[in-house]
């Protein structure tokens, strides 16, 4: 067995204890600090002592499926190729999801590690990410959302329900993420991987905020299994995909700024796409509003939209793809021509007519711009800094797995 690997280019050391990397969905930081306040966190409120608690960056758009991507591959989107849900494929003319692993263009480091010989688990809460995070993974894997099909040959392992000991969460729930470290806790008991992914949902951020008697009560929940891990002996690296704001106004509506209503009116319809890379088969809880969205538009009147854009109430700044990309790490082929983020309080949608707003029970949160970019970076063991370069939360795995960054 090799004492390390190289993945992406970056070089990881083999695992001496049982390593476990937690990426809490939508883990604005405020919510670990305010349960801590609360009195409910005692695992987390422990770190600054005995480990390591920083700040990192997440990738942009900051959603779901490129952190998450970018966590495993310890890289950015323009090595692994995931920059969102959706995006639009020119070969096909047609918005595609990119859910599919054969999107992927780069290793996991899971994947490498259980080539080499190691133990290796991941879990999911949906099961969207479960093809793209397991990807050439021999291992343990499967979602929270679908542990009654696992199979010994598709997952590695079956009968979860009875085996963890809970019934099946439903896909919008709080429980979703409980199955997940659930599942850590009972994988760690009887497997002891030595390399374990857990991710979990922000169905709870989406809806509540940092502080209130929901979130607390989840991060308890949170704290109660990572206790669990840790006094199992593991090595733990804690991050988020993103962070999570409001996007209201002060009464609470949601405010949203209709890309493509704007560009049809102005330079006729369908002259523009507008594309928002947040669409996934699961919107009940934002819409499918966040704060980032790619214009495509035919080059001669590209600067005149861009100008059109920027001029909007609610939009931070827009980018061509070539500026953006450089920027963000992104790979342009799969980028439009033109990148639009929000302001914090805003988010971008299509038409009004295409937005079903009826399942928003509570004032709108969400996420996708730079004010949703800043995550914790959480370690139970100390570590050693060599620099002062901004971190970002695909550091966690060469965090938890190297103790020096
Ligand atoms: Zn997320």
């Amino acid at each position: 067995m090799t004492s390390e690997i190289i993945v992406n280019g970056r070089r990881y050391a083999a695992p001496s204890e049982p390593t476990v990397v937690v990426c809490i969905d939508g883990c604005e930081q405020d919510y670990i600090n305010q349960a801590i306040r609360a009195g409910v966190a005692p695992f987390f409120a422990g770190l600054g002592e005995r480990g390591a608690v920083l700040a990192a960056d997440c990738v942009m758009p900051s959603f779901t499926n490129p952190n998450n991507l970018s966590i495993v591959t310890g890289a950015p989107p323009s090595v692994h190729g995931i920059c969102g849900n959706y995006f639009f494929d020119p070969e096909q003319g047609v918005e595609v999801l990119m859910n599919d692993a054969k999107y992927l263009r780069a290793p996991t480091i899971l994947a490498e590690f259980s080539k080499a010989g190691r133990k290796v688990a991941t879990v999911t809460a949906k099961d969207k990410l479960s093809a793209l995070l397991g990807s050439g993974l021999e291992g343990v894997r499967f979602s929270a959302e679908k542990a009654n099909e696992a199979t010994l040959a598709q997952n590695g392992v079956d009968d979860l329900l009875a085996k963890i000991g809970l019934p099946l969460p439903a896909v919008y729930s709080a429980e979703l993420s409980e199955f997940v470290l659930a599942a850590g806790v009972w994988l760690m008991r009887t497997m002891r991987p030595d390399i374990m992914y857990l991710s979990t949902t922000d169905y709870v951020q989406h809806k509540h905020a940092p502080g209130t008697p929901v979130s607390n009560a989840f991060y308890a929940m949170l704290d109660k299994y990572l206790t669990q891990l840790d006094a199992m002996g593991a090595v733990i690296g804690i991050t988020a995909d993103h962070g999570m704001n409001a996007k209201t106004d002060s009464i609470g509506r949601p405010n949203i700024v209709f890309l493509q209503d704007v560009l049809d009116m102005r330079f006729g319809a369908g002259t523009c796409r507008v594309i928002l890379p947040i669409t996934d088969p699961y919107v009940v809880h934002h819409g499918a509003l966040g704060s980032y969205a790619t214009v495509s538009a035919p080059q001669s009147i590209l600067s005149e939209v861009a100008q059109c854009v920027a001029a909007l109430e609610g939009v931070d700044r827009v980018l061509d793809n070539r500026a953006a990309c450089a920027r963000f790490e992104l790979p342009n082929e799969r980028v439009g021509d033109l990148v639009v983020l929000a302001e914090r309080l805003f988010t971008l949608g299509t038409s009004a007519t295409s937005h079903d707003l009826g399942g928003l029970t509570a004032p709108l949160r969400s996420h996708g711009g730079l004010s949703e970019q800043q995550v914790p970076l959480l370690l139970n063991r100390p570590v050693r800094r060599e620099s002062n370069a901004r971190l970002r939360n695909f550091d966690v795995f060469a965090l938890a797995l190297n103790r020096v960054i």
